[in-house]
C-alpha cells in the first residue's frame, strides 16, 4: 500500500492523471499568499510582508518525447494544449496562457523544458485576491522543470519566470511578490521582500495560540485598475515635488517619516496623504518583520489596525465592504489586529485572532456584514504554509 496523499486535491489530479494517461504522474504543488502588511508599497521600491496559505495549486505530470504541453484544469472542467516548437498563442487571459507563459519563458531562458501532460487543481478561490494565477504559474513551472531533468530548481528564477508569463502573456503587469512568496515560502515563517533590490528574508512567524483568518468581501471593484494608476501616478508626482528638498530620493521609498514631517508643505491635497501612505507603511512593515521576529504580536496588531486607517483614510483605497469586516472585528475578544488586504476596492481582509476565539469573530463579521451588505463574507483560516515543492 502507498501512503495516502497529504490533500484530497493530491488525490484527485493524481487520479484523474491514471485515467486520462494510464501513468503514475509525478506531483507539485504551490500555495496561494495574503499580504500581511506592506499595501501600495511595491511600486514605490518598498516593502512588502506576505505568506503563503494554506491552500494550493496541485500538478501531476510526466514528460512527453514531443514538446507538446497538454494541461487539464480540473477547476475549470477544460483542457488545452501548445507545442514549444511552435509559435506562442496570443497574449490572452485564458488559463491556458499562464501555463504557456512560464513554459516559453523557462525555454527562451534556456531551460528548454520537455513536453509534458499536465493536470491541475487548486482549492485557491479563482480571481479572490488570493493569488491562484501565481500559484498556477509556479506549480507548472516547477513541473516542466522538474520532469525535464531539472531536479535543482533555482526559486528566484523560477519565481521571475513566473512574473514574466504574466506581464508578457497574460498581460498583468504584476510585482514580484506573489511569485516570490508561491515559490520561496518556509512553514511558520512571511517573507519580507525589498521590492527595490529583490532581496528576500525569511521571517520566523511561529503562531502557537493564534490563527490567521482571511475574510473575502467577494467584491470586485472595476475602480481597482483606474484608481492604481491614479495612485502611481501620484506617488511619482510626490516624489517629483519632494526632490526640491530631498534632491537625492529616487522613489518613495526613500523618503523617511521625519523627512515627510519637514517638507510635508511641499506637497497639496490629495498628495500629501497618498506620501504619508507609503512612508509610513513601509517604516510599519518593517517594524512589523521586527515584531514578528521578537513574537511581538500585539504590535503587529497595532501596526496592521494603523495600515488599515491609513489606507482608508489617506491612500483612499478601501471601501464600505472592507471596512465593515475590519470594523466588526476590532476590538472583539481574542483580536489582535485586522487590516484590508491587497490593492483594494474589494478583496479580503486579513485578521489575526486567538484559535478559541475564531468562531465568534466570524460570526461577528458574518453579522454586521450582512445587515449592511445583504450576504455572508467567506471565511477562510490559514497558516504560513510551505512554498512549491514536489510531494
Ligand atoms: P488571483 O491571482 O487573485 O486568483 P487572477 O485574475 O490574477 O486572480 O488569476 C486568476 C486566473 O488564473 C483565473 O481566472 C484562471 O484563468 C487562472 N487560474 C488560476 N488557477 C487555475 C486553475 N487551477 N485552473 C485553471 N485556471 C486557473
Ligand atoms: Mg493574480
Amino acid at each position: 500500500m502507498t501512503s495516502p496523499l497529504p490533500s484530497p486535491l493530491a488525490e484527485q489530479v493524481e487520479t484523474a492523471f491514471w485515467h486520462r494517461y494510464g501513468e503514475r504522474p509525478r506531483l507539485f504543488c504551490a500555495p496561494g499568499r495574503v499580504n500581511l502588511i506592506g499595501e501600495h508599497t511595491d511600486y514605490n521600491d518598498g516593502f512588502v510582508l506576505p505568506m503563503a496559505i494554506d491552500r494550493s495549486t496541485w500538478v501531476a505530470a510526466t514528460p512527453r518525447a514531443d514538446r507538446r504541453v497538454e494541461l487539464h484544469s480540473l477547476n475549470l472542467h477544460a483542457r488545452a494544449h501548445f507545442d514549444l516548437d511552435g509559435p506562442a498563442g496570443k497574449q490572452s487571459h485564458q488559463w491556458s496562457a499562464y501555463v504557456e507563459g512560464i513554459a516559453r519563458v523557462l525555454d527562451k531562458w534556456g531551460a528548454r523544458p520537455k513536453g509534458a501532460n499536465l493536470v491541475i487543481a487548486t482549492d485557491i478561490p479563482l480571481g479572490a485576491g488570493l493569488s491562484s494565477s501565481a500559484a498556477l504559474e509556479i506549480a507548472a513551472g516547477l513541473a516542466l522543470l522538474s520532469v525535464s531533468g531539472h531536479e535543482e530548481v533555482d526559486r528566484v528564477q523560477l519565481a521571475r519566470a513566473g512574473q514574466k508569463a504574466e506581464h508578457d502573456y497574460v498581460g498583468t503587469k504584476c510585482g514580484i511578490m506573489d511569485q516570490y512568496v508561491s515559490a520561496m515560502a518556509r512553514v511558520d515563517h512571511a517573507l519580507l521582500i525589498d521590492c527595490r533590490s529583490l532581496d528576500a528574508k525569511q521571517i520566523p512567524m511561529k503562531l502557537t495560540d493564534h490563527a490567521l483568518l482571511i475574510l473575502d468581501t467577494g467584491v470586485k471593484h472595476e475602480l481597482a485598475t483606474s484608481a492604481y494608476n491614479q495612485r502611481r501616478a501620484e506617488c511619482e508626482e510626490g516624489t517629483r515635488l519632494l526632490r526640491r528638498a530631498l534632491p537625492n530620493i529616487r522613489a518613495l521609498r526613500d523618503v523617511t517619516p521625519k523627512d515627510l514631517e519637514q517638507h510635508e508643505h511641499l506637497l497639496p491635497d490629495p498628495i500629501r496623504r497618498r506620501v504619508r501612505h507609503v512612508v509610513h507603511e513601509n517604516e510599519r512593515t518593517l517594524r512589523a518583520s521586527r515584531a514578528l521576529k521578537e513574537g511581538n504580536l500585539t504590535e503587529v496588531g497595532r501596526l496592521m489596525a494603523e495600515s488599515h486607517q491609513s489606507l482608508r483614510d489617506d491612500y483612499e483605497v478601501s471601501c464600505p465592504e472592507l471596512d465593515t469586516l475590519v470594523e466588526a472585528v476590532t476590538g472583539q475578544p481574542g483580536v489582535i489586529g485586522s487590516r484590508m488586504t491587497g490593492g483594494g476596492f474589494g478583496g479580503s481582509t486579513i485578521t489575526i485572532v486567538r484559535k478559541d476565539a475564531v468562531e465568534s469573530v466570524i460570526a461577528k463579521a458574518t453579522e454586521l456584514f450582512a445587515q449592511r451588505h445583504q450576504r455572508d463574507p467567506r471565511a477562510l483560516l490559514t497558516t504560513a504554509a510551505a512554498g512549491a515543492r514536489e510531494l
